[in-house]
């Protein structure tokens, strides 16, 4: 019996990871010598880190910005650069910069005359504006108000010089999201969709695609209802009561709420997680109502431009987004940005425990 036992258990199949690979199979054989045992790390330029081990190695790591959705030809493209003029290693960072990784210091000039001759830019370190981080998009998610990447290649495009120069007070973190509720932004100036309709019922299909109770527990303000329409059930929503969150479209998406003329860009200022120097800040709310407006949203890179040329030139040194605003105070920020200031602007969430869905409990 117990023979028979340890045969199957031999026979079992292993499991099938599909998570993310280990990295340290992946890294420069320096990396892995030296890992955990750096000394120092210092910036020669911009776009390229130096860090010394305590062993005395040395190794130079050049940052090059991508444009995010990288194809077969641009893969092969970055490879080829990387074979001839690095040393065959590479990562990318949480925000799609690509980083390769060489042992000389005589390296480092053509492969970066090499990425710049194949139009992609080194930068992206210190005190830059680096690569803007974006949710997934159309191409991977099934519930975008926007494009994600687009705007961030055509703002990228706009902020080119300050990627490859460290000229702000301190490093900015722009990021985007394409809806207003799941992967979200939080970043230094954060460009989000912003729905500004309640969403539209196609009541043929509810029957069909959407478990109603689970939809009516989604709406954080109690909105949604069940409802007989045309002598089949549906839902149907209170629009005084409706905040335009889109929360209701992922689990049933005929509540069509995405709308080529009323979802809308907001852009929120000041957030950061970082607690070097003062305590991380939840972004806030500056602009809203901007047109979602590709191929090159202008609306959206005029306001975010104000902000951070405003930003640049007002503030001290090593001061982020948000300990500017704090120091000027937010009068101040919409006087100096030309920003107009309105009613909406104001919400210190006082008073959601009554008025937002705080429980999974339904309601009729
Ligand atoms: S932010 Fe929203 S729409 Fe964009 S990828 Fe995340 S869940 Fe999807
Ligand atoms: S989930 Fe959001 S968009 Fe949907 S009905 Fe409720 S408040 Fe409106």
């Amino acid at each position: 019996m117990a023979q028979a036992q340890a045969v199957e258990k031999k026979q079992m199949r292993t499991p099938i990871e599909s998570g993310c690979p280990d990295g340290m199979q992946y890294m420069h054989p320096l990396m892995i010598k030296n890992f955990g045992n750096w000394k120092y790390h210092d910036r020669p330029r911009p776009g390229v880190l130096h860090h010394v081990a305590y062993s005395g190695d040395e190794i130079w790591t050049v940052r090059v910005g991508t444009q995010r959705q990288l194809g077969p030809y641009e893969i092969n493209l970055l490879c080829d650069i990387v074979d001839k003029y690095g040393e065959g290693h590479v990562r990318f960072t949480i925000r799609s910069n690509l980083e390769v990784m060489v042992s000389k210091w005589d390296k480092v000039g053509p492969l970066i005359q090499a990425f710049n001759d194949a139009g992609y830019p080194v930068g992206g370190t210190g005190n830059s504006v680096t690569m803007i981080s974006h949710t997934q998009g159309w191409l991977h998610c099934d519930i975008p108000g926007t494009d994600a990447s687009g705007v961030v290649k055509s703002l990228m495009d706009e902020l080119y010089e300050e990627f490859i120069k460290e000229e702000m007070p301190n490093r900015v973190h722009i990021t985007t999201s394409c809806c207003q509720i799941n992967c979200g932004g939080q970043g230094d100036i954060a460009i989000n969709v912003q729905h500004t309709k309640p969403p539209k019922i196609n009541h043929d299909l509810v029957a069909n695609v959407c478990e109603r109770p689970s939809v009516v527990a989604r709406c954080p303000v109690a909105a949604i209802r069940p409802a007989i329409v045309n002598g089949k059930p549906s839902l149907e929503v209170d629009e005084k009561k409706c905040i335009c969150c889109g929360a209701c479209y992922p689990p049933c998406p005929p509540m069509q709420i995405n709308d080529p003329e009323h979802s809308k860009l907001a852009i929120w200022v000041g957030g950061k997680n970082s607690n070097a120097r003062s305590k991380p800040m939840f972004q806030k709310l500056v602009a809203a109502g901007l047109p979602n407006n590709p191929p090159r949203w202008p609306e959206v890179a005029a306001v975010v431009k104000k902000i951070l040329y405003t930003y640049k030139k007002d503030a001290r040194d090593w001061e982020r987004v948000g300990d500017w605003v704090e120091r000027i105070g937010w009068p101040r920020f919409f006087e100096l940005t030309g920003l107009p200031f309105t009613k909406f602007h104001i919400d210190n969430w006082r008073g959601a425990r009554n008025s937002l869905n705080a429980s999974t409990h339904i309601r009729f």
